[in-house]
């Protein structure tokens, strides 16, 4: 059994953006990937789905994104660039083989599907998203809808509803209930407590690209001096029945 050098488990983005990165100065690296494609969490994501990073923030090492794509590009494109990264960077990639084990014996053992595999370098990549969070509720047993977790929702015909409640108030809640409303159903948002609302961009400059900016000063003076901006931006959210957490953006 020949050693690589390194073994990367997970072929989402963070695992292609350490190949790529290595490649680059020089290292050899085999990719384990237990899907039977790279990207795997983006081809399971719902239709709507666009970055909410611009692309300069969501691009890997060595490759900007093409110029033609917009600003946010859609979940498909961004598949497509993966791809194309993995290629650019002929990444050695084996997709349908699963790490079940890591152990160190001298080098470091990957035990997988497909037998065991040696190497000097092991890089965890297999993401922080993939195993769903499935609270359970008092007297969910009765309930008579469909229930579904984000990951298993696609688009708002798949509901056949008229009414759906969203629970949660992330960037996944925040745009599958924007997508039922424009498809005309009636949309509640369950919200558990105080929240901060930030805009995509403030002034045309994506709020990723001010928040890196502003994160060397302390959160609380950012928080202070992105306020009233936000104030501005989005008025009174009580209006929506929602409560602004006393705690900026920043400092959570
Ligand atoms: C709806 C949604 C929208 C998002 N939008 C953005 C965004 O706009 N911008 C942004 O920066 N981030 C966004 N994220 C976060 C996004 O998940 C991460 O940025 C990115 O996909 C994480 O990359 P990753 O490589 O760490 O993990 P993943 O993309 O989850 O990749 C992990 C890979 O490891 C594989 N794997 C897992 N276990 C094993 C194993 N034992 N053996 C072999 N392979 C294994 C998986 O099959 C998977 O392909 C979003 C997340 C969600 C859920």
């Amino acid at each position: 059994m020949t050693a690589s050098e390194t073994i990367i488990v997970g072929a989402g983005p963070a695992g292609l953006a350490c190949a790529g990165a290595l490649r680059a100065l020089g290292h050899s690296s085999l990719v384990l990937e237990r899907a039977d494609r790279l990207g795997s969490s983006w081809h399971r994501h719902y239709d709507r789905l666009h970055l909410h990073t611009h692309k300069v923030h969501s691009s890997l090492p060595g490759r900007p994104m093409p110029s033609g794509f917009p600003k946010y590009p859609s979940r498909l494109q961004f598949i497509e660039y993966l791809g194309d990264y993995a290629r650019s960077c002929d990444v050695e990639l084996r997709c349908g083989v699963a790490a079940t084990a890591i152990r160190k014996d001298g080098l470091w053992i990957v035990e997988s599907t497909e037998g065991m595999l040696r190497a000097e370098n092991v890089i965890v990549a297999t993401g922080l998203a993939n195993t769903p969070n499935r609270p359970s509720w008092k007297g969910q047993e009765r309930f008579t809808g469909k229930l579904l977790h984000s990951c298993e929702f696609r688009n708002a015909a798949q509901l056949a509803a008229e009414r759906v409640l969203v629970v949660g108030f992330g960037n996944s809640a925040g745009e599958i209930a924007l997508e039922c409303a424009d498809a005309g159903l009636f949309v509640g948002l369950s919200v558990r407590g105080p929240v901060n609302v930030v805009p995509l961009e403030m002034f045309g400059v994506p709020t990723a690209s001010i928040a890196i900016a502003q994160q060397y000063f302390p959160s609380r003076m950012v928080d202070a001096v992105n306020a009233p901006f936000l104030q501005l931006r989005f008025g009174d959210i009580g209006r929506f029945g929602l409560k602004r957490s006393s705690d900026g953006p920043m400092t959570t």
